[in-house]
């Protein structure tokens, strides 16, 4: 959980096995609104087959599909990390442009990065 509202999410996805829902407490996972929505994409790209059956989820394989879900979420958001310090790298460059131009970055509107040509 890295931040954000406090959820419950089902680890088994209630579009896929709406019965279990949060029968088996083993179906339950706390989680932040963020990450849980991160999960969903990990949902939409695995086969309901994949799954483990839901009358046989206990302790052991909740930590399985815990452990599965965090490693998906983290590379996620190193994915979206790593597009970020791309953005920071173009920012930093039309800024330094700016200023080996002469502009006063006090007192003129700064437009954000140029195309670069
Ligand atoms: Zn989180």
């Amino acid at each position: 959980m890295i931040g954000g509202a406090g959820t419950t999410d089902h680890l088994l996805p209630l579009t896929r096995f709406p019965k279990l829902g949060f029968k088996s407490p083993f179906n339950a996972a706390p989680t932040c609104a963020s990450c849980n929505s991160i999960k969903g994409l990990l949902d939409r790209q695995t086969a309901t087959s994949e799954y483990p059956n839901p009358d046989e989820l206990n302790w052991e394989t909740h930590k399985i599909w815990v452990s599965r879900a965090r490693t998906f979420i983290a590379a996620k958001r190193a994915e979206a990390t790593g597009r970020f310090k791309g953005e920071d790298a173009n920012w930093e460059r039309a800024l330094e442009r700016r200023n080996a131009l002469g502009h006063d970055s006090a007192t003129e509107p700064f437009t954000g990065p140029q195309p670069s040509s």
